[in-house]
């Protein structure tokens, strides 16, 4: 179906009892079963592209493009995850820093909650703390993002998930109810079999699982991972256990290191966590290939760091693939080498000290120029020391960043599976979570549409924004 005359038709025909009479529009939609939404974080378009060059071809999402989603919140151009992930969840536009409230506080329900209502199973994996924004949008409602401990209280209240996958260990040991139980223990008592390491995860039987594998994020290309699942074994274990309901399931899945590496400036690492996020894509995809009800659903929530491309010759992403550390490691592993110098430190061995090391670390790519050690050192702080590396290292593969924060740039949206094609065109984000619903048969609460988005005709103005005067 494609866009015409200044409108995008979504939704309609989608209730198999409702065909379409010949020539009016598209023959009934099989309705998902399951639906399994991926959230690359911070993963704009142009990172996208360079990942495209940095793995030397197409990734697994490329040919199911379906809709560019503008992203603003109610109170910024420039989205954060909670307002970004509560369009996507709820229909419905709401602030920065608000989880699945309204703008006046009111909770919404999101699309998590409506497939369990529907009997569904569902589930939450990121690489991120599972109270993370993007996951808690679907499954808490808080106004403050921040308070993770209560998000945490929420998941276990609500009594909706099947699987909880991720990092942040810390707010399942607090006790916001004050009932003298830990939230962990309340999730024990609830059923959840609690794991923190891949081998307990891969050896649980438990319809339930609570997986917490770090006091932080998990996943990062950082430190000791030894004993962590990867996003794709999340992935795996999560659609092992939500595959066992015949009514079928919700899983969000976040990858988050996208957005972590977005805000530091480092291209290298961005393309590394967007290789974790392309496997756990490529485990959902399989899982569809054999599972024909399934909807798959890949988009970021906004795009982080502003990343302009510009390759020529060989400085493409590609020279990104020898990269064997964050820049932050990098910058740290120099700083050793120039304190190993000792009684033969002197401005000529300090220098070679830290090309020799970056060299190294770039598998021989980078050899820094004098001029750019001496900015490196000239640095008033370790953050600013590591972004003028960093900008070195993303120059060697065309990459330069605009922005340490947020961008108020479009998505790409891509889609796999029964009602992809219903959602075309430019849209705003709070169509995705409506869309979401009427591919699963379901729909939010009237109020709720009325809030949030223009469904009720069935067509969505592509031009003008609604939400245009709350944009201040
Ligand atoms: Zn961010």
């Amino acid at each position: 179906m494609k866009a015409c005359g200044g409108m995008v038709m979504v939704n309609e025909n989608l209730d198999p009892g409702s065909a379409a009479p010949a020539g009016t529009g598209p023959a009934a939609q099989e309705l998902a079963t399951n639906v399994i939404f991926i959230v690359p974080d911070g993963f704009g378009d142009v990172a996208a592209e360079a990942y495209e060059l940095y793995k030397g071809s197409d990734p697994v999402w490329k040919s199911g493009f379906q809709a560019h989603v503008r992203t603003a919140s109610a109170s910024s151009a420039v989205t954060d995850s909670a307002a970004a992930a509560t369009a996507y969840a709820t229909g419905v536009k709401t602030n920065n820093g608000s989880v699945a409230v309204d703008t006046e506080g009111n909770a919404l329900v999101s699309i998590l909650s409506l497939a369990h209502d529907a009997g569904k199973s569902t589930g939450i994996v990121t690489t991120d703390v599972v109270t993370g924004a993007t996951p808690a949008a679907f499954a808490a409602s808080e106004d403050d993002r921040d308070d993770t401990a209560e998000i945490a209280q929420d998941y276990i209240d609500r009594d909706e998930l099947t699987v909880i996958l991720g990092g942040g260990r810390e707010d399942f040991r607090a006790d916001p109810d004050r009932d003298g139980m830990t939230t962990l223990r309340e999730a024990e008592a609830a059923g959840f079999d609690y794991v923190t390491t891949a081998d307990q995860l891969a050896a649980s039987e438990s319809e339930r699982v609570l997986g917490l594998f770090n006091f932080g994020p998990v996943g990062l290309p950082v430190g000791n991972r030894s004993s962590e699942p990867t996003l794709a074994e999340m992935t795996d274990a999560a659609l092992d256990r939500l595959d066992a309901d015949e009514d079928g399931f919700f899983l969000v899945i976040e990858a988050a290191g996208t957005d972590t590496w977005g805000h530091a400036n480092d291209a290298a690492s961005v393309m590394r966590a967007a290789a974790e996020y392309e496997n756990a894509m490529q485990v959902a995809l399989d899982y569809a290939a054999s599972n024909p009800g399934t909807l798959v659903v890949t988009v970021a929530d906004h795009e982080t760091g502003g990343m302009r491309l510009d390759p020529d010759g060989d400085r493409t992403p590609a020279a990104f693939r020898p990269y064997e550390a964050p820049y932050v490691e990098m910058f740290y592993e120099a700083m050793e080498a120039v304190a190993d110098l000792g009684f033969s430190l002197s401005p000529r061995s300090i220098i070679r000290a830290v090309r020799d090391t970056i060299f190294d670390l770039t598998g021989g790519l980078v050899r820094l120029e004098r001029d750019e050690i001496l900015s490196i050192l000239d640095a008033s702080s370790v953050e600013e020391a590591v972004l003028e590396l960093g900008s070195f290292l993303n120059a060697r593969g065309g990459v330069e960043y605009t922005t340490t924060g947020h961008t108020g740039a479009d998505v790409s949206l891509h889609a796999f599976g029964p009602g992809a094609d219903l959602l075309e065109g430019s849209v705003d984000n709070t169509e995705v979570g409506h869309w979401l619903a009427a591919a699963m048969g379901l729909s939010f609460p009237e109020e709720q549409v009325a809030d949030g988005a223009l469904l009720a005709s069935g067509m969505i103005p592509v031009m003008g924004d609604p939400w245009a005067d709350s944009l201040m």
